[in-house]
């Protein structure tokens, strides 16, 4: 059996030690190969304050080093608006119909999930494993909860024993780190030490848009 491919998408703007400490466990949980999705965010919803490039060489900067955690920037490439569903699929041309894929998801989004783009059709291309943040209950609407009841697992080898359309929860360590907190201390004139790998703090031009551009 392939090892499941796991992915985390999100702004990172910039990727911080909240993000990759997620994915680190989430990855050993499921063993799985992961990759960081960075979004392109379209041109109608705030955009990022580092450009998508500037997003990529931090993240390139923090990945350095180990192999657990690999970078996907496929959604950068693409203009207008990236679903996540399109996403999905296109991985799911590329892996095969029967290597397992793994959407991950923060209880936040997950919250969230039906008002993505064709959510119900999420789970015909990959399963969802939702990031359970220091054991807190995942909160989920009656819509939802329809939806999945019979998706559940609690068992990573229902994971591996199927390509898709199982949801399991991932219990992570909660590490109170945003990405908003770590702009806000960069526009002031302050380090993130410790907030973000310390590969981002020795090349200063890394970090220098949050500095030069403020924080919000
Ligand atoms: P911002 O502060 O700009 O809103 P953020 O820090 O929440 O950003 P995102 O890029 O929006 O970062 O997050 C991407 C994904 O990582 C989301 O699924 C989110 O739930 C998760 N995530 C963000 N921060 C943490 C954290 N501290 N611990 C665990 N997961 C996190």
């Amino acid at each position: 059996m392939t090892r499941p491919l796991a992915i985390l998408g999100g702004t990172f703007d910039p990727v911080h030690l909240g993000h990759l400490r997620v994915a680190w466990e989430a990855a050993g949980a499921l063993d799985a190969e992961l990759a960081l999705v960075p979004a392109n965010v379209p041109p109608h919803r705030p955009q990022p304050v580092a450009s998508a490039a500037e997003r990529v060489a931090i993240l390139e900067a923090a990945l350095a080093g180990q192999s657990r955690i690999g970078l996907d920037p496929r959604e950068l490439a693409r203009r207008g608006p990236s679903y996540t569903i399109d996403t999905l699929v296109e991985l799911r041309g590329e892996i095969g119909a029967q290597r397992p894929l793994v959407l991950l998801v923060g209880a936040d989004a997950w919250a969230g999930l039906p008002t993505w783009h064709r959510w119900r059709e999420l789970f015909a291309q990959a399963h969802v494993g939702v990031l359970a943040r220091g054991g807190v209950a995942v909160a989920e609407p009656d819509e939802l909860a329809r939806e999945v009841t019979a998706r559940r697992t609690t068992d990573v080898a229902d994971i591996t024993a199927a390509p898709s359309g199982r949801v399991i929860e991932i219990g992570v360590t909660a590490l109170a780190i945003s990405a908003t907190r770590i702009r806000t201390l960069l526009a002031a004139g302050e380090q993130p030490r410790w907030l973000v790998p310390d590969a981002l703090l020795a090349v200063p031009a890394l970090l220098a848009p949050y500095r030069a551009r403020g924080g919000s």
